[in-house]
């Protein structure tokens, strides 16, 4: 059997997409991965279905996986001719033991890549704003792991350098040993005022930022949350003005925001609140189910090419609508003359990807537009007008078309389940205040998401409600919810920049 072959793969520092092109490709084409626990879990999306996915050190209850240990899966997994991805916190030679892990492999007479990610001092100063090599400042960095201050024979850091160091100065893995490292410099005669700060879980929505004076740090540290991970910079640079902390300015920052769609549509929110700087809590209320069988949908394609005009009212529908026709072994040939209209843009970009541009998209996207647009753009008189309807297509939508002497046909390409969540841990975070906003992008969301959570609680906890449009307002009306952002446009990135314009606002 050939040899596979083994990637030691930086993930970066936390927020799952800056790692490297180059490294999720390796993830995407890895038969195992071995995961640090310091890199993000999220990433593991990117591997394959049958891929083997091992946790170091978290597996094992108390003790951890030794290097040891680690090392031998690695080479055990490559000489079974796998293609193994370690995959490390940060860099993976930035005190990540990826120089212990390249020299088994080259012992073992494996083939192996190095794939560097952003090591964490980097990711943190940018962060928030400190520029390690500011020029006004300094021209000189150095990364000190603060795990080996502890013994002072032994220790390897050469504390008299340090103290006389006129550059940045970042230590890793310190925090537990903050009080040595600070008397360290002192004592070696580093000037007690020089500008300190402490990042910690950087680039993620946890980020916090400390900045005081070397002789303060110790005392600062302990009034706030620094959770580990947490790195410690010394220099000048560390002084740097808030204004430039551009990643904590964000109006959205920290903020805990609740997703109540589809489980895929939660996750696809969720990377989209992480890019706003917030934090989403993913609650699903639906789920989304193709109608494969016995309903009128399939009475409906048996006399497909009947139709004058296809109305799509959701990408979902577009979505499964192809997944149908795949399944027949049919294609978009099957639309022929036939006129094609999207309820909004992201519907068309849908149909767009099968090769279909949609003859008519209203400007504004509701179903009562997309309806008076339609009578306006063509005549549909006596016309047959198949309607694939999602939920979001209410009545306003048939009433206009019949009403200027469309033949209409309406089915559903999917149903749409209510789904239980985690009711009881949500209902807690309320309680405990951990709750900034909840998102509705659907009727049927809001019925199912206060079948489950008590109105009451929302309602005396000071959570804003967020809405994409008027008829989850009116949903959310009739449960005695007050809304207090609505979407201008009603699509899920619409509501998020409401509700990121919302605490722009404050
Ligand atoms: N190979 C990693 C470092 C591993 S050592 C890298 O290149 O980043 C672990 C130390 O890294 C932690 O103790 C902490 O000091 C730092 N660290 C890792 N991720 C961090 C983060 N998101 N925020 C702050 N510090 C982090």
């Amino acid at each position: 059997m050939s040899k596979g072959k083994v990637y030691l793969v930086g993930a970066g520092p936390g927020r799952a997409d800056l790692i490297t092109v180059c490294g999720m490709k390796a993830i995407a084409k890895a038969d195992c991965v071995v995961c640090d626990k310091l890199a993000n879990p999220a990433l593991l999306k990117y591997a394959s279905a049958d891929a083997e996915i091992i946790h170091v050190p978290k597996r094992i209850g108390k003790g951890s996986f030794g290097q040891d240990q680690i090392n031998q899966i690695i080479v055990e997994k490559a000489l079974a001719g796998k293609t193994v991805v370690r995959l490390k916190g940060g860099d993976p030679c930035i005190f990540g033991r990826g120089a212990e892990e390249a020299k088994v492999l080259v012992q073992a007479g494996i083939e192996f890549e190095i794939v560097p990610g952003i090591t964490a001092a980097i990711a943190a100063a940018e962060y928030s704003g400190i520029m390690l090599t500011d020029r006004n400042y300094n021209s000189q960095i150095v990364f000190v792991t603060g795990r080996q201050a502890q013994d002072k024979k032994e220790s390897s850091i050469d504390w008299d350098l340090l103290a006389k160091f006129r550059g940045t100065i970042v230590f890793y893995m310190g925090m537990g040993n903050i009080e040595l490292i600070v008397s360290r410099l002192i004592d070696n005669g580093m000037d007690e005022n020089t500008p300190t700060a402490i990042v910690s879980n950087a680039t993620t929505a946890d980020q916090r930022v400390l900045q005081t004076k070397l002789n303060q740090l110790v005392a600062e540290s302990r009034k706030g949350e620094f959770a580990p991970p947490a790195l410690i910079i010394v220099g000048q640079t560390a002084s740097s003005d808030l204004s430039l902390n551009w990643f904590m300015n964000k109006a959205m920052f920290g903020r805990n925001i609740v997703v109540t769609r589809d489980r895929p549509g939660n996750a696809d929110s969720a990377e989209k609140i992480a890019e706003r700087g917030g934090n989403a809590i993913e609650f699903a209320t639906i789920a989304i189910e193709p109608i494969t069988e016995g309903n009128e949908f399939l009475r409906a394609m048996e006399k497909f090419n009947s139709f004058d005009w296809v109305v799509f009212t959701s990408v979902n529908g577009v979505r499964i609508f192809f997944d149908f026709l795949k399944t027949a072994g049919k294609d978009s040939r099957v639309f022929g003359p036939m006129k094609i209209a999207a309820i909004g843009k992201r519907t068309a970009w849908q149909l767009e990807k099968f090769g279909l541009k949609a003859d008519f998209v209203p400007e504004t996207f509701t179903s009562k537009d997309l309806g008076a647009g339609l009578v306006k753009f063509a005549d549909v008189r006596a016309k047959e007008v198949l309607l694939l309807r999602s939920e979001l297509a209410n009545k306003d939508l048939e009433d206009i078309l019949v009403a200027s002497g469309a033949n209409i046909t309406k089915t559903s390409v999917y149903d749409i389940k209510p789904v239980r969540s985690d009711a009881q841990g949500l209902q807690e975070q309320i309680k405990a205040g951990g709750v900034d906003c909840i998102t509705f992008a659907s009727p049927s969301a809001v019925s199912s998401f206060f079948e489950q959570i008590d109105v009451e609680l929302v309602k005396s906890h000071n959570v804003i409600i967020a809405s994409v449009g008027p008829v989850t307002s009116a949903k959310l009306g009739e449960v005695g919810i007050d809304v207090e952002i609505q979407a201008a446009e009603h699509t899920m990135d619409g509501l998020l920049d409401a509700t990121e314009n919302y605490y722009t606002r404050g």
